[in-house]
């Protein structure tokens, strides 16, 4: 191919808000047939709002918030966001935390005042053992069957709230998904959020409920792309959570949020800058435009 060419690709890219890695990109975007799309933060804006908090028996909804939010407070992932910044708004001052740890695509765990505190999703307690008591499993089950996340909140080993957290699916993912299609390649939906919710996100920008993988794991994001790979198809992906960094090193083609983690940006081929899934589209076009111009 010729250097000057995809130079030129790669120039436009960037007045298309489009950053390139390299010249050699290009070639790779043209043969894209699937294209891999991270829920939280990619489809949707990532900028979620605390609607809820359920406790346990004898325990306050200020206490779970003070606990929960303190521990978030450490996290960069959306849920966190939100539920550290309606913490704050409601109770001022967070108390700090030690041997914070971050569990990508499951939770946050850490030492509150004195408190071994878990948060995150319900299997993640589960998995501590640490069921929902019948009422906080209720409380979960309803906020999921209406397309909201519900974050577990254990501590002192025993599960004791369900914080519930909304998200909105971004202007232009639809308008994204549908120019996506109209270049021939078919969106997939990959989350670790729960099925419920990734069906209503689905259902909002016009995903197949057949292309839709939830409540998957960091590392089976990765077997996902892999899979398609193995199908004999050439797959872009596009995220922006430190989950999803291995998936975008292992697609054909990484497309990383501009308003994502580093850890995406890096890994990732292409970013978009301005966070606007419709980028997507204008990255396939432009390399086909430039790629045909070449021969
Ligand atoms: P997505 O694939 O949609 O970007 P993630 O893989 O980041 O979602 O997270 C998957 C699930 O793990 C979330 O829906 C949530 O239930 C849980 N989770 C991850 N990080 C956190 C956190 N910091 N606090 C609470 N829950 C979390
Ligand atoms: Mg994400």
């Amino acid at each position: 191919a010729t250097p000057t060419a995809l130079m030129v690709g790669t120039g436009r890219g960037a007045q298309l808000g489009i950053l390139i890695k390299g010249p050699e990109v290009l070639e790779t975007t043209r043969r894209v047939d699937t294209i891999v799309l991270d829920k939280t933060g990619t489809v949707t804006t990532g900028r979620m709002a605390l609607i809820a908090v359920h406790t346990a028996e004898g325990v306050s909804q200020d206490q779970a918030l003070r606990l929960a939010g303190a521990l978030e407070h450490a996290s960069e992932h959306p849920i966190a966001r939100a539920v550290a910044l309606a913490a704050a708004e409601r109770l001022g001052e967070l108390p700090a935390v030690e041997g914070f740890e971050n569990l990508p695509g499951r939770g946050v765990q850490g030492v509150v005042e004195g408190h071994a505190v878990l948060a995150g999703r319900a299997a993640l307690l589960a998995d501590w053992e640490q069921p929902l008591p019948a009422a906080l499993a209720e409380a979960r089950a309803a906020a999921e069957a209406a397309g909201r996340t519900a974050v577990a909140v254990g501590w002192d080993g025993a599960a004791r709230a369900v914080l519930v957290v909304a998200d909105t699916v971004r202007t232009t993912s639809r308008e994204a998904t549908a120019e996506l299609r109209g270049l021939g390649l078919r969106p997939v939906l990959l989350t670790g959020d729960n099925r419920a919710a990734a069906q209503a996100v689905a259902v909002e920008v016009g995903i197949a409920a057949t292309d839709v993988i939830a409540e998957v794991l960091p590392e089976q994001k990765v077997a996902t792309v892999r899979a398609l790979q193995a199908e004999g198809h050439a797959v872009a992906m596009v995220g922006d959570g430190v989950n999803d960094a291995a998936a975008l090193a292992q697609a054909d083609l990484g497309l990383a949020m501009g308003t994502g983690t580093d850890a995406a940006i890096e890994a990732g081929d292409l970013t978009l800058v301005g966070g606007d899934l419709r980028s997507a589209a204008d990255a396939i076009r432009l390399s086909r435009r430039t790629l045909a111009t070449i021969k």
